[in-house]
């Protein structure tokens, strides 16, 4: 009898069973049984190969799969892991991108742009459509989205996640198009706002995305695109936010990575504007030559200037403003070779010689501050003692951590710049009380070494899983009502221990943290104590044999090891008070623009406070990321998990085991786990009936309406354990 439930019922594997079983390479492999003793079945693999496993380790294989898969993984005959990953591959051999898990999108990289995928006349057909009418699409996600504001007067939200690569900002521009085909305005003159929502990617494009290993165009920063609606469901103004910009790339990178595009854009502009900002090869510069990538195929830097030009033209940047945008990104570049010696006094520096002396001039003029200043606020220290200010001279090395973080400073605030100044332009709507909101944020990340950086965008995703997981589960349990299921509760894996372990104040790995900037005797490895001495019970807390200053956190979606080594100085990422004086003078309004007086900077009597009131990252991080949250959970959710097929990035290529720790990763496979616990395999009566009228063909002679001949079916074969919903048959994967 062909089985009817989630997963492998271990004692319906006999002889001859088609099945999955695992293997090293493919993740899964099917095969045949051709023998079983015991506990062990022998499978024949369609590698040639056998393989012995444990009964309860392999799983059935839905021979009568349809050919271009199933369009909802629900629909599954077998729903698991073997199952959802083969009908993902089976559908994107096909070119079939997008695979729903019921409210969920799934969208694999297609690498290669396919034909019809995105044209107005598959946005028109998906214009209203309900859910599951069509193929899966992000038109219909945001179809769905825009209908249910509508309808309901509510906000809704489209969160688009993946690892780097996997495809969410072309995703997030899908969206936007779609949006923007449904509620644009026609016809009046000016640009709309859906057209300056999408002219400022080039320009957010050039300052905050750059080629990684995983991605040629790797968006550093997380993005929510607010959408701003009328009364009349016409769009009304927008605001972009961003989050989380990768600021350790400024001053770092590595092959084959490359910095910010910007830098490298501006290396390639016009003759004139070469020697306006006294600029040369990228590789003449220390924050552009520590990796030996200079150049990308597909990048072509002269015309991205212009095009970047272009775009700003568009968000309606003035001509004066990109000049000093432009003088401040070359500013950056000649601030990184200011390079230092050590001075004749003990802890003492000195501009080591004449190149350097030429950057730290170029860097002034460019910056409009005075040089001299410029030079004071990188080699010298005012420390505030109860007998009043001295000032103490630091060692080179201290001077090139202080030269770092000011052009980290002046990079971000940049950026920042930017960012409110596209929504200035843009405009917002004040009347409005419906929006969606369109969020492109990095995936989890572990790498070889992680730091600081992986932290927040781990803590970020660690936030968004627990958002996921309530509202998979909200979603499921609410299906179960309208449909009037019976269901009892089912657990699902909570995070909150790791959000504890994390955030809590006081006590959680920030604070502690936070604490530790406080005193000046700190160091990583005291850190690194305190933290070990503090969770050495943390369930979700290991300290690594044989290191004394790294640390693991059992992630969600894995185990991640932090390096702690530049922690300390990462989180006290704050402006110096000289720093931020200097660059308020500046004789450029822009520029002294940037660094606005801090506010309890302004009296003398504060500064000695300044220690405590610093700004801290991490601080900083976790209350935007506390606002990003509080508008999610005030919106309607909707989800799109972007994969990445491959690591080489190319079309046609599927990397199981690959797509499987992605799938993992976005809780794909959790929410699948979430529905096995209810009603997971769920088929529409005339796919049941197709499937099982072998086993009562009189039945289905009889010319009953489907949901009595389903019953009937039922019936006859004894099968129990099932639902009735509205055009479904379901079963529970344990009656
Ligand atoms: P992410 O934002 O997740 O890092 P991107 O959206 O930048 O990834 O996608 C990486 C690359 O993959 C793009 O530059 C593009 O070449 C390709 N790509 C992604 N999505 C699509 C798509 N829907 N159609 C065609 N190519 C795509
Ligand atoms: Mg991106």
């Amino acid at each position: 009898m062909p089985n009817f439930s989630a997963d492998a019922p271990v004692l319906n594997i006999v002889i001859g069973s088609h099945v999955w079983v695992a293997d090293k390479d493919l993740a899964w492999i099917d095969g045949e049984v051709f023998k079983i003793d015991g506990q062990n079945a022998h499978v024949r693999t369609t590698k040639g190969n056998t393989i012995t496993a444990n009964v309860s380790d392999i799983h059935p294989k839905d021979t009568e799969a349809p050919p271009d898969g199933v369009d909802d993984m629900t629909r599954l005959s077998y729903l698991h892991e073997p199952g959802v990953l083969d009908n993902l591959a089976v559908r994107y051999a096909k070119n079939i991108i997008y695979t729903y898990t019921g409210n969920i999108l799934i969208a694999i990289n297609p690498f290669q742009r396919l034909p019809n995928l995105v044209d107005v006349q598959t946005m028109e057909k998906y214009k209203g459509a309900n859910l599951g009418d069509l193929d899966p699409h992000v038109f219909a996600i945001a179809d769905v989205s825009y209908r249910q504001m509508m309808n309901e007067g509510k906000s809704n939200s489209i969160l688009v996640s993946g690892e780097s690569g996997a495809g969410k900002t072309e995703t997030t521009k899908l969206l936007m198009r779609y949006l923007a085909f449904l509620g644009g305005r026609s016809g009046t003159g000016g640009r709309t706002v859906e057209q300056q929502v999408l002219e400022s990617n080039p320009v957010l494009e050039a300052f905050g995305n750059a080629k990684t290993v995983r991605n040629n165009n790797s968006s550093r920063f997380g993005k929510f695109v607010e959408l701003q609606f009328d009364k009349s469901g016409k769009i009304s103004g927008a605001a972009i936010r961003t989050y989380l910009l990768e600021r350790s790339r400024v001053c770092q990178t590595s092959s084959p990575e490359r910095n910010y595009h910007c830098f490298y854009f501006l290396c390639s502009a016009p003759s004139e504007d070469i020697k306006k900002y006294k600029l040369g090869d990228p590789s003449s510069f220390h924050y552009l030559n520590q990796s030996s990538c200079i150049r990308v195929d597909g990048i072509n830097d002269a015309e991205e200037y212009l095009a970047t030009r272009n775009a700003m033209d568009m968000v309606g940047i003035t001509e004066e403003e990109q000049e000093a945008i432009f003088r401040v990104v070359a500013a950056v570049l000649h601030l990184g070779n200011i390079s230092f010696a050590k001075g004749t006094e003990a802890d003492s520096s000195v501009i080591k010689d004449a190149k350097a002396r030429f950057h730290l001039n170029t860097a002034g003029e460019l910056l409009m501050c005075d040089c001299e200043k410029l030079e004071n606020a990188l080699i010298k220290r005012e420390i505030n003692t109860p007998e009043g200010v001295i000032t103490t001279t630091v060692g080179p090395n201290s001077a090139t951590v202080s030269r770092d973080g000011f052009a980290k400073q002046i990079y971000s605030r940049l950026f920042d710049w930017l960012v409110n100044r596209i929504n200035a332009s843009i405009g917002q709507d004040p009347n409005s009380d419906k929006l969606i909101g369109v969020l492109d944020i990095y995936g989890f990340e572990s790498f070889k070494t992680n730091s600081f950086e992986q932290l927040c965008i781990n803590f970020t995703n660690e936030k968004l899983q627990q958002h996921f997981n309530q509202n998979v589960f909200k979603m499921e349990q609410e299906e179960y009502t309208r449909e009037q299921i019976n269901w009892s509760y089912i657990e699902f894996v909570d995070n909150q221990d790791v959000l504890d372990l994390i955030e809590k104040k006081p006590g959680g790995i920030i604070a502690l943290l936070d604490e530790a900037c406080m005193f000046p005797k700190s160091t990583h490895e005291t850190l690194s104590q305190k933290l070990y001495e503090k969770f050495k019970n943390h369930k979700r807390f290991a300290k690594p044999k044989l290191s004394r200053t790294a640390f693991t956190i059992q992630h969600y979606a894995g185990d991640v090891i932090y390096q702690s080594d530049h922690f300390l100085d990462k989180n006290k990422d704050y402006v110096v008070a000289e720093h931020q004086e200097l660059l308020n003078a500046s004789r450029c309004s822009f520029v002294s623009v940037l660094f606005p007086p801090a506010p309890e900077e302004n009296t003398k009597s504060s500064k000695s406070s300044s220690i405590a009131t610093r700004f801290k990252v991490f601080l900083g991080k976790t209350m935007q990321l506390h606002e990003l949250m509080e508008t999610l959970s005030s919106t309607e959710p909707h989800y799109i998990r972007c994969v990445k097929p491959n690591s080489v990035l190319k079309p046609a290529i599927f990397e199981n085991t690959n797509v499987l720790q992605q799938l993992r990763c976005s809780g794909v496979l959790e929410a699948i786990r979430i529905s096995c616990a209810g009603y997971p395999t769920r088929k529409l009566f005339h796919d049941f009936l197709h499937r099982f009228r072998i086993l009562a063909p009189e039945i289905l002679k009889e010319k009953n309406d489907e949901k009595t001949t389903c019953q009937k079916v039922l019936d006859k074969i004894g099968l129990e354990g099932y639902q009735w919903f509205n055009k479904l048959v379901s079963r529970i994967s344990t009656a």
